[in-house]
């Protein structure tokens, strides 16, 4: 029987991560398109299954297999949805089993009782393994020119997701949005800069680093990098998109968005902090100014294929420069140590 190399981990045993050799092929159960790997992303919540924090392996089965920011080449696809050679990439959530009202709908990403499953996170198979399948309504095909980027696709989905969510917020009442503050220039905070800037709007961006490339690819963006702290700076956002999750600029975000502004948080904090702040007075300001802060995680299928037409509007060049590494799968272990000035690692299926 035939088999694949893939990149496994015991949820909850720390430093069990492995490559195993000779991994199951993907049963025809799991989908009837046939997927071969390129890549797989890696970011902070791969880093917390791999510290044994968080995942959760498929019902009777000890290990889960990583990877759910992915990439592949359909290899067959007897539906006819996609043609041999397209590129894919595989929706990270599927629906609950009752299910909710939302799930019920395919808005997995507003799942309201948490039973909805995830790949390489809780309890489906990840796609950091030589081949995998898709079910047609989670394969979202991706421009043939995004080979070498598309991996990205994934968390571009969940900053789609935030801008659309946004823009729906937004239609409340008259709105002409014109300044978006994103603080934290990771993979997320970029990404939602460059959704911005595709929107027509002035774009700063927040970060503590004063080196590496984070500024430069800001400043491609023709938005403008900010070191300092939220209140000093002089702006005025009616968008603000959180990516740090850290509480004292989350709580600086909130007060900073302009009147009838919008707060979006994406970022997740690690909790058990408290810092001291006055409730009172951000109550006021959100009531007299009619602002809106909200959360958003997660993407539905409509935000994956506006992220796949984000991407294919992107500069090239400045997505391949969001991947500052990419590891080989036989040193996978790189890939999964975080490396000082990396934006996104990328675990690479064809070296
Ligand atoms: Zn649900």
């Amino acid at each position: 029987m035939r088999s694949v190399r893939a990149v496994t981990v015991t949820p909850g045993v720390p430093d069990s991560l492995r490559l195993v050799e000779d991994w199951p092929e993907p049963p025809p159960e799991e989908g009837a398109i046939l997927v071969e790997a390129l890549a797989v992303g890696v970011c902070g919540t791969d880093y917390e299954i791999v510290a044994g924090e968080y995942g959760e392996a498929p019902p009777g089965q000890e290990r889960l297999v990583l990877g759910h920011e992915s990439l592949g080449r359909v290899l067959e696809d007897p539906t006819g949805t996609l043609q041999t050679g397209d590129l894919v990439a595989g929706v990270v959530r599927h629906p609950d089993p009752v299910p909710c009202a939302n799930c019920a709908v395919d808005e997995w990403d507003m799942c309201r009782n948490g039973r909805y499953t995830e790949h390489g996170i809780k309890g489906l198979p990840g796609f950091a393994r030589e081949r995998w399948r898709l079910q047609p309504k989670f394969a979202v095909g991706l421009d043939p020119a995004l080979a070498s980027v598309g991996v990205l696709l994934e968390p571009t989905s969940v900053v789609a997701k935030a801008w659309d969510h946004i823009e729906r917020i937004g239609r409340r009442a008259e709105w002409k949005p014109m300044t978006v503050l994103v603080t934290g220039a990771g993979p997320i905070g970029l990404l939602a800069a460059l959704l911005g800037s595709q929107r027509g709007l002035s774009v700063h961006v927040l970060d503590r680093n004063t080196t590496g490339p984070k500024p430069e690819l800001v400043r491609a963006l023709g938005a403008t990098y900010h070191t300092a702290t939220v209140p000093e700076l002089d702006v005025k956002p009616d968008v603000v998109i959180e990516c740090t999750g850290a509480p004292t600029v989350v709580l600086d975000a909130m007060c900073k968005a302009a009147p009838t502004g919008i707060v979006c948080l994406t970022g997740v904090s690690s909790g058990g902090r408290t810092i001291n702040f006055d409730a009172g007075a951000l109550n006021r300001e959100l009531v007299l100014e009619n602002n809106v802060v909200f959360g958003s995680v997660n993407a539905g299928r409509r935000h994956w294929e506006m992220a796949a037409e984000a991407l294919a509007q992107a500069d090239r060049s400045w997505l391949t420069s969001l991947i500052t590494r990419r590891v080989p799968l036989p040193n996978y272990r790189e890939a999964y140590a975080p490396a000082g000035e990396d934006i996104k690692a990328v675990l690479d299926f064809t070296q």
